[in-house]
């Protein structure tokens, strides 16, 4: 069968970007098309952790994070060295001061749901193929359904006014219209399991730095235990690609050494292992351009959107979706063919800043020797301890306590370097 229809909006990809995107684009009244080409609900490798700010997407996008699927976490444990230090969410910002650790099987279904109910309409099982360019001009993509979720079968043609690329690290879509990955900056590499354990209720989420290579060199990545009140957690390790490359097999052996590491605390056998472990991609520290075209945003890992500090992508996603959006709704109403280039313009004034000193931070941290040091010094000083928690989580807002002006100070000199070798 051959489908063809048009659309105001089309969004591929219905991970966190492309659903928020979807979800914000329809409550505004666009006509929006979402393919994605699985079947939702699937599962999806991640740590599942939402930093307070993510959850504070969710309460905009008004989605009840009550419900029994999220579990809450009122702060984070940082190991190193053997000490821990116990911190919890500040209260003095504008977030909740709560975070959430649920699985992204039920995550994206939740907010799948939600952009249908705002009137998205959603077709899963379909995978776009090509985009359809017309005159150098973006018109739409063809696609193919499996029947096997809410879209066709078959031959598929979308022509859309607007496209949102949201089609996760790979991004093929994205760059078959031109974006590229800046390969100097770092990448995150990651692989997770999950357990059952009997501390999968506990209230804080945990991230040890003791990672090392087999001659005993400290790695610039973490291992993290995240509850998810389920019976289980889950539990990973995440390194800046720089160290091990890009080869599947090093993160596999360092995910099983992470394995005999893992904080007695936790109870964990790691003869249980629910299923295999799983590993990806983080493209970090807006390290994809361009980010947008004459009718077309990319958004979440699809533009590199992963907070170089700490992994989390899952809030620059909700993020990126929400602002695609909303300029998408601002082209349409005011037929101005160079309204989108707005996206690009907040991205720099709200993020580039914070990403260009994360991206300071992990080269440095990639040099030999650098990350014991920081993680000796940190761990014995609870100020500093603070400080690096506020920063990786972008959550130095409204901060009185002196963290705001060194994070400032930090950005300044972050301005001055160079960050490209
Ligand atoms: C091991 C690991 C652990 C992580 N842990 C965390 C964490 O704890 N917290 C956090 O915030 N972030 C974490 N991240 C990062 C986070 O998972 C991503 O940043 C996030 O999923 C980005 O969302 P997205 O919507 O941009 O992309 P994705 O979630 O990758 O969604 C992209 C979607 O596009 C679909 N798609 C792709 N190609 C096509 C096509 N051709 N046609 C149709 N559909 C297509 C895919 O099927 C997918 O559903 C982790 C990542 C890894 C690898």
């Amino acid at each position: 069968m051959s489908v063809r229809l048009s659309t105001e909006v089309l969004v591929i990809g219905a991970g966190p970007a492309g659903a928020s995107a979807a979800y914000w684009a329809a409550k505004s009244g666009r006509m929006v098309v979402l393919l994605e080409k699985d079947v939702i609900p699937r599962d999806k490798v991640c740590g599942d952790a939402l930093t307070p700010k993510a959850v504070g997407h969710l309460n905009d996008m008004q989605i009840d994070v009550t419900k029994s699927a999220f579990h809450q976490h009122h702060g984070l444990k940082m190991t190193a060295d053997g000490q821990s230090i116990e911190l919890r969410w500040p209260t003095d910002h504008d977030h909740p001061s709560h975070g959430l650790v649920i699985r992204r099987r039920s995550l994206d279904e939740i907010l799948v749901e939600h952009a249908k109910e705002a009137g998205a309409q959603v077709w899963t099982g379909v995978e776009v193929t090509d985009p359809v360019v017309e005159h150098g001009h973006l018109r739409g993509c063809r696609a193919s359904g499996t029947g096997s979720g809410t879209g066709p079968d078959g031959e598929i043609e979308v022509r859309a006014r607007f496209v949102v690329i949201a089609d996760g690290p790979l991004s093929p879509f994205g760059r078959a219209l031109g974006t590229a990955r800046t390969r100097q900056y770092a990448q995150g590499v990651a692989m997770r399991g999950y357990f059952p354990s009997p501390q999968h209720s506990e209230k804080m989420i945990e991230s040890v730095f003791d990672l090392r290579d087999s001659s005993g060199q400290q790695l610039p990545g973490y291992g993290w235990v995240f509850p998810l009140g389920d019976g289980t957690v889950n539990t990973g390790v995440g390194l800046l690609s720089h160290h091990h490359g890009n080869d599947p097999r090093s993160i596999q052996d360092l995910f099983d050494e992470w394995l005999l590491q893992i904080p007695k605390f936790w109870d964990v056998d790691i003869e249980n292992i629910e299923s295999e472990p799983q590993g990806g991609r983080l493209p970090m520290g807006a390290s994809v351009r361009p980010r947008s075209g004459p009718n077309w945003v990319v958004v979440g890992d699809a533009a590199g959107s992963v907070n170089p500090f700490n992994g989390d992508g899952i809030e620059p996603a909700l993020n990126n979706g929400k602002l695609a959006a909303s300029v998408i709704d601002n082209a349409i109403d005011t037929g101005d063919g160079l309204a989108l280039r707005q996206y690009e313009k907040e991205l720099a004034s709200k993020y580039d800043h914070y990403y260009r000193l994360g991206r300071l931070a992990t080269k440095a941290l990639g040099r030999p020797g650098l990350m014991r040091r920081f993680t000796r010094l940190g761990i014995q000083s609870r100020v500093l301890t603070e400080l690096v928690m506020r920063i990786s989580t972008n959550l130095v807002n409204n901060d009185a306590g002196g963290t705001e002006s060194v994070y400032e100070i930090g950005k300044v000199v972050a301005r001055l370097i160079p960050d490209r070798d």
